[in-house]
């Protein structure tokens, strides 16, 4: 009730433990000023907190205003007269903080300047983040910062036995709260995670790096007998290779290669063999071959030698095949296949390998390597030559062919008993070039390298610009000198014996032009090989073209050698149209020119309406192009594949008359195809069909269907007749059963012919007598003439010519494609007949469905057309997937009891 009270009360000093902001709570009661009686003037109902900082303790005699102001505090709630009465305890609670705090400790004091008010609590705090493991790193309690928004960030240390991937920091809040944990400890090799520690792996167990989780069971042969084990040890026998994962079971070289068998061809051999019955667990097994070359009286071998050839090499082969060439005709010798892996080299066992003995037959002599010249005049050149250095049998005749310099295309062929003889006819002072070849039983051998000679020259100068009358004397001179030669040559070839050409009857000598001989009014196909310089045979065929006439628009495909685009050509004085343009990538080697150029170089030659045309070519600026007449609908097969059903019969024997038509224009220029496939046909918007794919050697080696054969050859087994994969005898015939796959794909829409059987089993299953089933709906006429064309025996099959007629005639009258092939009878009957034994028949799609446990689909298949078994078996995964089977394991289920009844039906295929 007094005026001006002051009244302080002082706490002790306290220390603040390290921590820059305290928090002070204090709880109060407060007396209501309005419910005293009369005091209003000096009554207040608030008071001051105020601290000071000290480090001692005893800054005892502090002065007022050296006291900092935290707050004024006002109650919430004060009492009254009538709540004392009733005993009612109004309690406030208020808290404050301060900081940032720099001194040791601190003491507070509170200021009553005549409020009527009891102090009932003061409670100091600071507040911390406590203690914590996280991500196996321990963070230590920590304080927290001064500021009420501030996040100190702490680092944490990884627990025992875990090792840090990034390293561990945690962020702690004013509020005492661990926030925004970054990075982590692992357990290291040997220990995992469990409870927040790191446990050894218990033995039989193993944990290789930090970052896996778990300790894993040793992996088969293999064993950890220590606890905390990084890796497992091998048993006895199995091993481990540096790559290997430690989670791989420990493996062991694998056994011998089986069934090893040999093929010989004069002095090559194929070797075949299958894979070793035990791997040793692992997949990169590699056979390796030693040749050893056998006496057959002594029986002593020695190793082959560095002058054998291995196709593809001698050692770590990965296929289970190789063709050794260049042996010595007749001759034993052993083979060991050798089977090794990865851990072969680990092992000191002993090797694993299977022995063939091998005679190699008889062989076509080696080239002659040794010629000389003999005498030589203005118009003949005499050479003699030695024996081949193998001649491999008794040399029957050599062939001599020889040519003027640069004019290969003309060359001349002699043959001759004889180890000499003499070129005649020649022009003087040219070069002339020669090239050998001996004949044995055997065969021709290779020609020789070339040898090149010059006729001397005429010893008298004749220029343009002298008198007719000494041109003529001289010729007249020549013709003389040379009649005199040319008798004195028969006379004394008469006397001597001295063996000439002309003298020899069994001696021929023939004139060829570009490889065929000369005959008058027939157009040939030339083989640019036949061309020494490769440009010259391009420019002889091909157009070249500037580049600044053809526009690229887009890429439409790719090539072996580069992109193929669509365009748009611009020559001088004719309308634009639209081309197609091959390219060649830059960085090609010269022989990839060549054989780009090489398509060019033979396309070049043909002039027919079923036969992709060539504009022409740019070989003077980079890149260099191939540009032909543009085909809107790109390759056959995609084309039918994408339109599968859409044609009319007469629509797709169309197709198949034009391609039969390019065909036998081929055939009538000599060119064999090779690889024709629906694949290798172009079509436009039309549809009209032209041959296209003409290449060198290399047509085959950029086609992906093409597979190596047992002969080393590259060949797209299923298109290609018996005879050209057993012995590469390609010829139009040859071509003309592959016209007879291309008419079974385009009669079923780009189906693969034998779907998904593997070459073997084509090969073999042709071999055995069995072809193609008819496609479905097919006219029984196309049928029967794909049968044709698939005639074991080459001259019963039908020419192109006959092909074509054929199918014009079907054409005209088209009541004769009526009659189809009866696929439903057909397919049920050979599932019957030919089925194997054991696996079950079906009779409808219902028994089917329900013999596979699929029954549930049976109305879905009837609803989408797939009534009969036949139906089913022509049924692609996207069909399936059309109509709403969407479970990847009911259509895996579907398509390999589809698959399975394809292969039945190859089976029985019908037997020729
Ligand atoms: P190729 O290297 O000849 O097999 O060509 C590769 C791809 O390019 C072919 O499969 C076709 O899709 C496309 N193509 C090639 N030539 C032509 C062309 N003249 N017209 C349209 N597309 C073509």
């Amino acid at each position: 009730m007094e005026q001006n009270q002051n009244n302080w009360l002082l706490t002790n000093w306290i220390s603040n433990e390290g921590a820059s902001r305290i928090f002070i709570e204090l709880k109060f009661t407060l007396r209501d000023c309005n419910s005293l009686p009369g005091g209003l003037g000096t009554c207040k109902e608030t008071f001051n907190v105020y601290y000071f900082e000290s480090s001692e303790e005893d800054s005892r005699n502090i002065r007022e205003n050296q006291y900092i102001k935290i707050d004024t505090i006002a109650a919430d709630e004060s009492f009254t007269e009538l709540d004392l009465g009733d005993r009612v305890m109004k309690l406030n609670t208020e808290v404050r903080d301060v900081g940032p705090l720099t001194k040791k400790g601190f003491y507070l004091a509170f200021q009553d300047l005549g409020a009527c008010i009891a102090l009932v609590s003061v409670r100091v705090y600071y507040k911390k983040c406590p203690s914590v493991v996280r991500n196996l790193a321990l963070f230590q309690d920590t304080i927290t910062g001064a500021d009420s928004s501030q996040l100190l960030e702490v680092s944490g240390t990884c627990v025992n036995n875990s090792v840090t991937e990034e390293a561990p920091k945690m962020h702690c809040s004013a509020e005492g709260e661990w926030l925004v944990p970054i990075g982590k400890c692992m357990c290291r090799e040997g220990y995992e995670e469990k409870n927040n520690t790191c446990q050894a792996c218990r033995p039989g167990f193993f944990k290789s790096s930090p970052q896996s989780q778990l300790c894993s069971k040793c992996p088969p042969h293999s064993y950890a007998h220590q606890e905390a084990s990084t890796s497992c040890v091998c048993e006895n026998g199995y091993f481990r290779r540096g790559t290997d994962p430690y989670t791989m079971a420990c493996t062991r070289p694998p056994s011998a290669p089986r069934n090893a068998i040999s093929n010989i061809n004069e002095t090559s051999v194929f070797l075949e063999w299958m894979f070793p019955a035990d791997t040793g667990g692992r997949k990169d097994v590699y056979y390796n071959i030693i040749c050893k070359k056998c006496n057959s009286i002594s029986g002593l071998c020695e190793e082959c030698g560095i002058h054998v050839r291995y196709i593809p090499q001698q050692s770590s082969l990965r296929n289970t095949s190789v063709m050794v060439m260049d042996l010595q005709a007749h001759t034993n010798y052993t083979f060991e296949i050798e089977a090794e892996n990865g851990v072969s080299e680990l092992s000191i066992g002993s090797r694993q390998y299977v022995s063939l003995n091998v005679t190699t037959n008889q062989a076509a002599p080696s080239p002659v390597t040794h010629v000389k010249k003999g005498k030589i005049a203005k118009n003949s050149i005499s050479l003699s030559w030695q024996e081949p250095e193998r001649p491999n049998g008794i040399i029957l005749e050599y062939e001599i062919k020889y040519f003027e310099k640069d004019l290969e295309t003309s060359y001349t062929i002699i043959k001759s008993k004889e180890t000499e003889i003499m070129a005649e006819g020649l022009k003087p002072a040219s070069s002339y070039i020669f090239q050998i070849r001996a004949r044995t039983a055997a065969g021709y051998g290779a020609y020789s390298r070339r040898f090149e000679f010059e006729t001397s020259p005429v010893s008298f100068a004749a220029t343009g610009d002298q008198s007719q009358i000494p041109i003529i004397a001289v010729s007249i001179t020549v013709g003389v000198i040379l009649l005199a030669g040319v008798v004195g040559f028969l006379l004394s070839g008469r006397r001597c014996g001295y063996s000439k050409a002309k003298q020899d009857p069994e001696e021929e000598k023939m004139h060829f032009h570009n490889g065929h001989i000369k005959l008058p009014g027939i157009k040939t196909y030339i083989d640019p090989h036949t061309y020494e310089d490769p440009n010259q045979a391009v420019h002889e065929f091909a157009k070249e073209i500037d580049a600044s006439c053809i526009t690229i628009e887009r890429v439409i495909g790719a090539g072996e050698f580069g992109e193929v685009c669509s365009g748009r050509i611009k020559l001088p004085g004719k309308r634009e149209f639209p081309v197609a343009i091959k390219t060649l990538k830059a960085g090609y080697t010269d022989k990839q020119r060549r054989d780009f150029l090489g398509e060019a170089s033979i396309m070049g030659q043909f002039d027919h309406p079923n036969i992709i045309h060539l504009e022409g070519v740019v070989t003077k600026s980079k890149p260099v192009m191939i540009v032909t007449e543009y085909m809107e609908n790109g390759s056959l097969d995609t084309f039918l594949k994408k339109n599968d059903g859409q044609f009319t019969v007469i629509q797709l024997v169309g197709m198949l008359r034009g391609i039969a038509s390019g065909m036998k224009y081929l055939s009538d220029m000599g060119y064999v195809h090779r690889d024709l496939a629906a694949r290798n046909i172009l079509i436009n918007s039309n549809l009209v069909c032209k041959v296209s794919d003409f290449g060198l050697s290399r047509v085959l080696e950029d086609d992906p269907e093409a597979a190596y054969t047992t002969r080393g050859g590259k060949i797209p087994i299923r298109w290609t007749a018996p005879e050209a994969i057993a012995f590469r005898k390609f010829t139009s015939a040859s071509d003309v059963w592959s016209y007879g796959i291309v008419m079974w794909e385009v009669m079923s829409y780009g189906e693969r012919p034998y779907w998904e059987m593997t070459n073997q089993d084509v090969i073999k299953a042709v071999e055995e007598g069995y072809r193609l089933p008819s496609p479905m709906d097919c006219p029984a006429a196309l049928y029967q003439l794909m049968l044709d064309c698939w005639q074991k025996d080459r001259n019963s099959r039908p020419k192109f010519e006959e092909i074509v007629s054929m199918l014009d005639k079907l054409i005209r009258n088209p009541s004769s494609l009526k009659s189809l092939v009866n696929s439903s009878n057909r397919v049920s009957n050979l599932l019957v007949e030919h089925n194997p034994a054991g696996s079950a028949v079906y009779r409808s799609v219902n028994e089917w469905l329900e013999g596979i446990k699929m029954g549930r689909y049976t109305d879905t298949f009837m609803e989408n057309g797939y009534t009969s078994m036949d139906a089913v078996t022509q049924m692609t995964l996207d069909d399936l997937k059309r109509f709403g089977v969407t479970l990847a394991g009911h259509q895996k289920k579907i398509m390999n009891s589809i698959q399975e009844m394809r292969a039945q039906l190859l089976n029985g295929m019908v037997p020729l």
